[in-house]
């Protein structure tokens, strides 16, 4: 049998914060995907494993040696809504790991059958929810943006009810941990501020080592929270990726992306992109997003304001605020960096960044007007760089509009060109157009192309649609021809109409 080197922390050192369950067997378990890369990584050694073998431990059947299965409790607010008890209820933390970087990671189910936070739920998954998991994720990954990660799909050879009866599946998800905003909750709502320091301490040691034993650690702990939150959200919108379900349950404290459901990347540019089925008001819409990601830390603060000056509310609350509040600025920081970075600006911030914000708002409201692909209208502004503006005028209605806007881009590249820190005298033209091909994707997982993949693996059991596209998305800063049909932006009658759902 295989074994990992398990060490699970969590179970051995947060007793009472779980429930130890273990995975429904399965019928008929099919291995549909594995992440060799990511095998590797986790140092397992899975390339002598037959695929019955890794079928079976993937999907629950046989766990290997050292597993410690657990359903962690948690709370959250879905929609602005407080729920007390939500849980995992068709996940199961397996164990975890160090990795190949020293890092440790968490190696969990989903879809592994109800455990008893499932309330009603099957506590199944779909095939297609979960392959959709794997290509977003490993998109993000790719963009280089935090995630979790997806190591296996395993087909379980039972159907699940949903509006029709589908392929069943258990994905084996890895994460720096699977500790959450609605984790911290669930314990502050019980009042028991016990619980809730011995969660910070161990998450402290987990994720911010660097704060234990320090005076006001849980204030900086936040801090440290807020901060990755921040940065991720930044990311987001660099790439035009939308959560689409930013419940506080769904925002993970190593500052991870998690919970792929009805997340999806925007195609024309349009703040007020929302594609997810539930959400009716736009309440995770593109824009909103780092407003609501501030809105989540405040329900964290709120959590550990027990923690942040003994007995003292008052002193309690003035920090945490003040906490919270941070997140504008810092969120503006890498937003700014995020946003020059793409136009190809790498100097000092000039004057406080408010003409290069001019620029970009310019820059987006043009985008806005045009109805013009995000991707596209970015990777095409290198060519630009290059000299080459046909590719990016051929996007946009408005040429006059447009022409302006390059002019006074151009007048802003030449400022940075003419006073370089390095030694030398300037940058080229070429130099500028290969970095800002670095930052700005050529490939995002397009929603069509998900689909079109999603459905041939679903209903008619043909992966290599999906394989394909997984292959694409590996490379996102390279331009192939093989996968020109990837890179295409969907007709607008698709995207008008498109719509998520919370991956079940
Ligand atoms: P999510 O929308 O995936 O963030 O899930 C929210 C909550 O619903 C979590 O507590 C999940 O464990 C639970 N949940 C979602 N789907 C199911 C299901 N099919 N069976 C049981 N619990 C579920
Ligand atoms: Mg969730």
């Amino acid at each position: 049998m295989m074994s990992f080197a398990f060490d699970n922390s969590f179970a051995r050192e947060l007793p009472s914060f779980y429930v130890k369950w273990a995975p429904d067997r399965v019928p008929g378990p099919r291995l549909r995907y594995l992440n060799h890369a990511l095998a590797e990584e986790l140092r397992l050694d899975i390339g002598r494993q037959d695929a019955a073998t890794l079928a079976d431990m993937l999907s629950g059947n046989r766990l290997p040696e050292g597993a410690e299965p657990i359903a962690q409790a948690y709370a959250g607010h879905q929609f602005g809504r407080f729920s007390p008890q939500l849980g995992d209820g068709r996940a199961l933390l397996v164990g975890e790991l160090i990795d190949c970087h020293d890092k440790r990671r968490d190696i969990a189910f989903k879809g592994s059958g109800p455990t008893p936070f499932a309330r009603n739920g099957d506590g199944k998954a779909a095939l297609g929810p979960m392959l959709r998991e794997v290509l977003i994720s490993e998109a993000l990954h790719a963009l280089g943006i935090p995630t979790t990660r997806a190591l296996a799909v395993v087909d379980t050879g039972e159907a699940v009810r949903r509006e029709k009866l589908l392929p069943g599946a258990n994905l084996t998800r890895v994460a720096a941990s699977h500790i959450r905003v609605g984790t911290f909750e669930y314990y502050a709502a019980r009042g028991d501020h016990a619980r809730v320091r011995r969660l910070a301490d161990y998450t402290i040691a987990r994720h911010d080592p660097g704060l234990i034993g320090k005076k006001g650690r849980y204030l900086d702990f936040l801090g440290a929270v807020i901060d990755r939150q921040a940065a991720l959200v930044a990311q987001w919108m660099g790439v035009g990726f939308i959560h689409g379900v930013m419940n506080t349950d769904n925002m993970s404290i190593p500052g991870e992306t998690i919970d792929y459901g009805p997340c999806a990347f925007m195609e024309a540019y349009d703040p007020k992109t929302v594609f997810s089925s539930i959400d009716q008001h736009g309440r995770y819409a593109y824009q909103n997003q780092p407003g609501i990601a501030q809105w989540n830390l405040a329900r964290l603060a709120e959590s550990l304001l027990p923690l942040l000056a003994d007995d003292n509310e008052d002193e309690s609350v003035a920090l945490a605020t003040e906490a919270i509040a941070s997140f504008d600025g810092r969120y503006q920081r890498y937003w700014l960096d995020v946003m020059r970075t793409k136009l190809g600006f790498h100097d000092q911030v000039p004057d406080g960044g408010d003409e290069d914000r001019a620029l970009i708002a310019e820059w987006l409201a043009l985008l806005q007007r045009n109805s013009v692909d995000f991707t596209l209208a970015w990777r095409h502004l290198a060519d630009a760089a290059e000299g080459n503006p046909l590719p990016i005028r051929d996007l946009f209605a408005d040429h006059l509009a447009l022409d302006a806007w390059l002019a006074n881009w151009q007048v802003r590249c030449a400022t940075e060109d003419g006073c370089t820190n390095s030694d030398e005298s300037g940058i080229t033209a070429s130099t500028r157009a290969s970095r800002m091909r670095r930052s700005n994707p050529w490939l995002i997982p397009r929603n069509h192309c998900v689909e079109d993949a999603l459905s041939a693996a679903s209903d008619d059991n043909d992966f290599g649609p999906f394989e394909q596209l997984l292959n694409a998305l590996k490379n996102p800063y390279e331009a192939h021809a093989e996968f020109v049909r990837f890179s295409k932006p969907a007709p607008a009658s698709f995207t008008e109409s498109y719509c998520t759902f919370c991956g079940t």
